[in-house]
């Protein structure tokens, strides 16, 4: 439902779930947010209302990190459980994604990852994109090109966004059919699925157009196609108040 990425010199922890208060008018049943820190990644996530995840975050208080993604979930496939919410991980707990919208095909892919040995803890159409994500980083050592990779395999409407900890500097996104808008700061950087996440610290924007993939880095972002050919980039002002 709403989606929040970053990278910079604040505490991403807390850009993440700021930017998760300003889209929670659009509704939602579960909130999770995942770190970089430590040369590690840290994950929390809650059903029910953004203060529940404040209350985890107080109870079980996550590293400071620069990097983070952040999810408000309206469940889809799978009930509104902590285990459902998003961010989902691989199994070796390196790869965090966050995902609005459905990935049509998810049975014959998590059928296919199951015979490979991942195991899947959820019951989201979006857990087996983490995995697939695992796999082709081990072979590209580069979340970018991971993304494209797995971009083509899956049918649906999707925005993702995802972290690896061997890349503590680094936010992936992705949209087919679903909206996902960049921010530009100054040495800092913003994935959304909508600017009211991030307009309180930029105001220059870029859309992501359809079928394309940002790698997002704190001076700035690349935008390729599915393929990985260069896109376009225009960024344009936010002019109206939030
Ligand atoms: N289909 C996904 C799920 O049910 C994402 C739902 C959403 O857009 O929030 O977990």
């Amino acid at each position: 439902c709403g989606i929040v990425g970053y990278v910079g010199g604040q505490s991403a922890l807390d850009v993440v779930v700021a930017g998760l208060k300003r889209l929670e008018y659009r509704g939602y049943d579960s909130a999770g947010v995942a770190v970089l820190a430590d040369g590690g990644l840290a994950a929390a996530k809650k059903a029910g209302k953004l203060v529940n995840l404040d209350k985890e975050l107080v109870t079980r208080p996550l590293p400071a990190g620069s990097t983070g993604i952040g999810h408000t979930r309206w469940a889809t496939h799978g009930g509104p459980t902590d285990t459902n919410a998003h961010p989902h991980l691989d199994n070796a707990g390196r790869v965090a994604v966050v995902h609005n919208g459905i990935i049509e095909n998810f049975a014959a892919l998590r059928a296919e990852l199951a015979e490979r040995g991942h195991d899947l803890a959820s019951e989201t159409d979006t857990e087996v994109v983490a995995h697939l994500l695992a796999e082709a980083h081990s072979s590209t050592a580069d979340l970018a090109e991971a993304m494209r990779q797995v971009c083509r395999r899956l049918e649906g409407a999707f925005t993702l966004v995802a972290v690896h900890a061997d890349e503590p500097d680094v936010v992936v996104g992705a949209r087919r059919n679903s909206p996902l808008v960049v921010g530009v700061g100054e040495g800092e950087s913003f994935l959304a699925s909508d600017v009211a996440a991030f307009i309180e610290h930029t105001r220059s924007a870029i859309e992501l157009g359809q079928d394309q993939v940002v790698e997002l880095r704190r001076d700035g972002v690349v935008i390729t196609d599915f393929d990985g050919a260069p896109a376009d980039v225009r960024s344009y002002h936010v002019d109206w108040d939030a």
